[in-house]
């Protein structure tokens, strides 16, 4: 990502990072936006086959703590 945004409440220059998720085995990885309403699978916890998946990065304003997250 090339430009950082700026925090839309005091204009501070944000810092770029993601938001940590826990996956399959408990497994550290990075927030996943996926398509549509979460449907619940037996098997996998959320089913997400044949969905659209895309990595968040969160920006984060060190001033005031601010989060802006974007999916691109
Ligand atoms: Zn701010």
């Amino acid at each position: 990502m090339k430009t950082t945004p700026k925090c839309s409440k005091c204009q501070t220059e944000m810092e770029v990072g993601y938001v940590l998720d826990r996956g399959h085995g408990n497994a550290r990885q990075p927030a996943t936006w996926v398509e549509g309403e979460p449907v619940r699978s037996f098997w996998a916890g959320t089913k997400i086959a044949g969905k659209e998946q895309l990595q968040v990065h969160t920006f984060r304003c060190p001033k005031c703590g601010y989060l802006e997250s974007y999916a691109h």
